[in-house]
């Protein structure tokens, strides 16, 4: 174990302390020196304990796995937290624009792409919100605990030991895709008429089966209901969810149409 200088251990293997070069790529771009600093607050607020292990890596976002910190004196908080980190390279966020321009709840906020610590905080900051609003209209989402700068915790959906599997490496019976889909149908259209967002990347990367439940996640690129483009971004998710649940019931999908369900 690497302790950071911080006083946050991290798991040398994991997060890319090694001899292989692109693992040290990956400790660069993601645990730069100010976010081992946020790290490091965070774990003397007793909001996160070390970084146990590597979730998953992606374009724009690592996810890390830490355990209930021993400080917690929250009784009701997660036993286990999923520490969001989004990177602050420049290419990482440039394809965000198109999501948060037109965003009236951040007006002002993100117009140039001067400052890459700030667009990427932007960034963080509307995924707590989003994911805050979707619980509250009553979405199964991870329960987000709190967002400083390019980091986000929040509660680790564990299926067993390890983290509930995407939709898309879940195994399924023919009975759970009917009933998953209509699941989900129902969700996008509460989403929309109730929590008022469009998801805008949709599909079975972005949905966990957790507890036998669709539970939404990966909502920092999601867009009030009024942004601009919200209609595309909705057809482009009901597009993708609809494609998913064809091939996986091998196109004998005897379901609603959509389009039935969703009065435009
Ligand atoms: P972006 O698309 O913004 O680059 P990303 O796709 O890398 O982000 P997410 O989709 O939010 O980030 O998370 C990546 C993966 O990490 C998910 O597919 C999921 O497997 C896992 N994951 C994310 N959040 C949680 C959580 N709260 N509990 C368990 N696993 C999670
Ligand atoms: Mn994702």
């Amino acid at each position: 174990r690497l302790a950071l200088n911080t006083g946050v251990a991290v798991n040398p293997k994991v997060v890319g302390v090694g001899k292989d070069k692109s693992d040290r790529a990956t400790l660069d771009q993601v645990l730069d020196a100010r976010t081992r600093l946020v790290l490091g607050s965070l774990k003397r607020r007793g909001i996160i304990d070390d970084i146990e292990y590597c979730i998953s890596t992606g374009k724009e976002a690592n996810v890390y796995y830490s355990g209930r910190p021993a400080l917690s004196t929250d009784s009701a908080s997660p036993s286990a937290l999923a520490v969001k980190i989004y990177r602050t390279s420049i290419l990482a966020f440039r394809s965000r624009k198109s999501y948060i321009e037109g965003e009236h709840r951040f007006k002002g906020e993100y117009t140039s792409s001067k400052n890459p610590r700030k667009m990427v905080r932007v960034w963080a900051e509307k995924e707590l919100r989003n994911l805050r609003r979707l619980h509250q209209g009553g979405i199964r989402v991870p329960i987000a605990i709190e967002q400083k700068e390019n980091v986000l915790v929040m509660e680790f959906l564990a299926t067993g030991e390890s983290a509930s599997p995407r939709l898309k490496d879940a195994e399924l019976s023919q009975e759970d895709v009917a009933r998953l889909y209509s699941e989900l149908i129902v969700i996008m259209r509460r989403m929309f008429k109730h929590c008022k967002l469009v998801h805008a990347d949709l599909s079975e990367y972005n949905i966990l089966l957790h507890d036998s439940h669709i539970c939404i996640i990966d909502v920092s690129q999601s867009v009030e209901h009024d942004h601009p483009r919200s209609f595309d971004f909705l057809r482009k998710d009901i597009h993708n969810v609809h494609d998913y649940f064809t091939r996986l019931s091998r196109g004998d999908i005897g379901l609603l149409s959509l389009r039935r369900t969703w009065d435009f």
